[in-house]
């Protein structure tokens, strides 16, 4: 088996080799931001670049549309590098989902040619994994098996330069817990009717959808300061002399953990019940996705750390705050093993937060790819690293089996 220097040599010139078409690829997919579930242009700008590096490539993987997957390798354990490229409406890639799914090519790129230089056993795949900001493109993967029979399941994430600079000092977190979320969407049902000759007889579905946030407003004063419930209205009248019949809202409501989430997703459901019963409207709420809190693995997490110190990075192990976010790798987190390592891009100014067009911005320049370029190098080594030695990994299954069962 080569030593580390070796492997890394090999992992350098691997990505130096694929880095022109890498960065053609993040471009494309920067400039032409696509929405969940509608991903056409990313999946086939990551598809055609595996496909010239010559692996065969499902696409259309696992009945979504715009998922994909590639493997390579025989016998051994099974890494999958997940790859994120959806973007927000009218902000475009304002979460950075351009750098991840270019930095999960390079990990399965870099670790495959690694795979080919040892001919040892282990296998490597790469699964598009569409629709993380809206909808949950990972839980329809999971459901439908995708990540059956695979040991660990690799990603990153970007953040903006001084989200860990500024308190650390670091330019990343192996590690960090981000938050349960739960959607739900709310639609009343009132009765119309003219607001001046005789609103006696209507019931009003805007004073529901009004009487149910202030009701959240009030539940807003006994809330743990680390969950939120946040809101749009997404029906709403259009006239004003008609009383309104129909009104929704969707709703989202986070807690560090998903078991916690219950409890605070109960307690929102009866503010909302509370504002139709106050208005005589009939409430019809609808469970949408919820995605589980991210689970940190140790170990990982501090193989991660190591290679990216070899690389002149410095990352913290794991961040010691929760992340006021959510994703849908935290369900995967609890299938099986897995790291969502966050990586800091420059910034132009200070106070540049996600889901704000100056991330937009920063997450397609040059130092941004070069970075995810570095990162991706890195979870590949951490795959390799899970492999070839039993140790780590066992180790790994270890830390995975504690977090899940709630005691770190
Ligand atoms: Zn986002
Ligand atoms: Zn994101």
């Amino acid at each position: 088996m080569p030593n580390l220097p070796e492997i890394q040599e090999r992992i350098d010139a691997a990505v130096d080799q694929a880095s022109k078409r890498l960065a053609e690829a993040n471009r494309r997919i920067w400039e032409n931001p696509e929405l969940a579930y509608e991903e056409h242009i990313a999946h086939d700008t990551l598809c055609e670049i595996l496909e010239e590096n010559g692996y065969e490539v499902t696409r259309h993987a696992y009945g979504v549309d715009t998922s994909f997957e590639a493997s390579f390798g025989s016998g051994g354990r099974l890494m999958i590098f997940c790859a994120e490229y959806d973007a927000l409406p009218d902000i475009g890639h304002a979460c950075g989902h351009n750098l991840i799914g270019i930095a999960s090519l390079t990990a399965f790129l870099a670790s495959a040619s690694v795979l080919k230089m040892t001919n040892q056993p282990g296998r490597i795949r790469i699964l598009g994994t569409p629709a993380e900001e809206h909808g949950g493109g990972k839980l329809d993967l999971l459901h439908a098996g995708a990540f059956e029979g695979a040991d660990v399941a690799l990603m990153s994430h970007p953040m903006p330069h001084h989200y860990y600079h500024e308190t650390y000092g670091t330019v990343g977190a192996a590690g960090a817990r981000l938050v349960a979320k739960q959607s739900k969407v709310a639609h009343y049902h009132g009765r119309t009717a003219h607001p001046a000759a005789n609103p006696w007889d209507g019931a009003n579905a805007l004073d529901a959808v009004i009487a149910g946030y202030n009701n959240v407003s009030l539940l807003r004063q006994q809330m743990h300061p680390d969950q939120r419930v946040h809101c749009a209205i997404i029906d709403a009248p259009k006239r004003t002399n008609i009383i309104a019949g129909q009104t929704s809202i969707a709703w989202q409501c986070r807690s560090p953990k998903i078991s916690d989430l219950h409890k605070l997703a109960d307690r929102l459901c009866s503010c909302l019940q509370a504002g139709a019963l106050a208005t005589g409207c009939e409430l019809d709420l609808k469970n949408e996705t919820a995605y589980s809190d991210l689970l940190v693995n140790d170990t990982l997490c501090a193989l991660y750390q190591g290679h990216m110190a070899s690389y002149g990075q410095n990352v913290l192990k794991t961040d010691p705050n929760y992340i006021q976010a959510s994703t849908d790798f935290g369900d995967v987190s609890y299938a099986l093993p897995g790291i969502h390592a966050m990586f800091c891009i420059p910034v132009s100014e200070k106070g540049v937060v996600t889901h704000h067009v100056s991330f937009t911005e920063a997450a397609g320049t040059e130092e941004a790819f070069n970075i995810c370029l570095t990162v991706g190098k890195c979870l590949a080594l951490c795959a390799c690293d899970l492999l070839e030695d039993d140790t780590k990994y066992n180790a790994v299954v270890s830390d995975w089996k504690i977090a899940k069962s709630g005691s770190t």
